[in-house]
């Protein structure tokens, strides 16, 4: 191997890889999706991808998973980290050649590292992220949203119990991973207390920025 070659599954050179994070509720999946409608992003959401490997036939991590997302705690740093590994490749492989020329791609990773060790590992063994988003707002307005969502989402940790696991969560293990980035010089903090059509505003500008 060249000295210089890069050790993670996907070289960084090539693979652009953005973490969105902010507490539940503060609008990541939301924002995710009107950027990769405008920017040729693949948007991946660590927690739909849980959820569907959690009703997956014949796996072994259904009941873990349940229980992490009920209790709103975080499921082991591999599992996660492999699902979101196999799904970026998988992307690659088929918007290789027409949408991203070779090897290339371009990923939002929506609500993921949630927790220091997700992070390093996720940094160090599949592709460094470039960029880090936090989505900031206040408590009362993640909790009226969520439970807006929690009337037809389905979710089963859009409930008052879970929604109060999951801010303890954010607070304790994700707050930690936002100050790591902040460190390196890699964080934009964006207020998302305002409308979808605002903050998105604020939000692609900051792509551009990245991309230019
Ligand atoms: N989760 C996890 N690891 C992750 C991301 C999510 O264990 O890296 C679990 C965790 O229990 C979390 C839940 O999945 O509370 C739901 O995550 P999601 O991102 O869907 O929630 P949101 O922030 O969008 O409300
Ligand atoms: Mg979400």
């Amino acid at each position: 191997m060249a000295p210089n070659a890069p050790r993670t599954a996907f070289d960084h050179n090539k693979v652009t890889v953005v973490y969105v994070l902010g507490g539940p509720g503060a609008g990541k999946g939301t924002q995710c999706t009107k950027l990769s409608e405008d920017f040729d992003f693949c948007h991946l959401s660590a927690g739909d991808l849980l959820r569907a490997e959690q009703n997956r036939d014949g796996s072994q991590y259904g009941e873990l998973i349940r229980t992490c997302i009920r209790e709103g705690s975080i499921v082991p740093k591999e599992v996660t980290s492999k699902l979101l590994e196999n799904a970026m490749a998988a992307e690659i492989q088929s918007r290789s050649g027409h949408r991203w020329p070779d090897g290339q791609g371009r990923f939002l990773i929506d609500g993921f590292p949630r927790k220091m060790d997700q992070a390093l590992l996720f940094d160090e063994v599949v592709c460094p992220a470039s960029l880090v988003i936090h989505f900031t707002t206040t408590e009362d307005v993640m909790l009226e949203r969520l439970l807006e969502r929690g009337k037809t989402s389905g979710r089963e940790d859009d409930n008052i119990d879970s929604i109060r696991k999951r801010f303890r969560t954010y607070y304790e293990q994700t707050m930690p991973v936002i100050e790591h980035y902040s460190s390196l010089g890699k964080l934009e903090e964006i207020d998302s207390s305002k409308s979808i059509d605002t903050v998105y505003q604020e939000t692609s500008v900051i792509i551009r920025k990245l991309l230019s």
